[in-house]
């Protein structure tokens, strides 16, 4: 922890928060709570039904909910948006003094779809990203 830490070895650097761990770096510190409720917004946005961002689903990529509107292929689309936001917000952009903009996270995400889609075109890979692509067009 302590090459994220920024006056202490376990002090977080988005709150006053000491002795962290990794469910506070990633998921519970109160300096990230406005950008997981925007990720919230928009994998709802997305899905076309309500996602909430919770330690769980931020941790292990795992959407519990018992809505039957959330496929396999959505589950599967939630699972990488969640990877690469928890790559964005929490790994890359750690040491800045305030979290990233979603902007950010999604301008990896469109990089991540495209290339996916090209390295590996199978009809379940185009089906997974079709949802974000169709969102994201609808939102530009
Ligand atoms: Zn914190």
């Amino acid at each position: 922890m302590s090459k994220f830490g920024g006056r202490g070895p376990c002090t977080c650097r988005r709150c006053v928060e000491e002795n962290i761990n990794d469910i506070h770096m990633f998921s519970t510190c109160p300096g990230l709570e406005e950008i997981w409720r925007d990720v919230s917004e928009i994998l709802t946005g997305i899905n076309g039904c309500n996602i909430k961002v919770n330690s769980l689903l931020i941790l292990f990529g795992t959407e519990n909910s018992a809505n039957q509107q959330i496929t396999p292929s959505l589950k599967r689309l939630i699972f990488y948006l969640i990877l690469l936001a928890r790559r964005e917000i929490c790994i890359i952009n750690w040491t800045l003094p305030s979290p990233p903009t979603c902007q950010k996270w999604l301008y990896s995400v469109d990089r991540v779809a495209n290339m996916d889609q090209k390295v590996c075109p199978r009809k379940r890979t185009v089906e997974m990203w079709s949802n974000y692509i169709g969102w994201r067009q609808s939102t530009n």
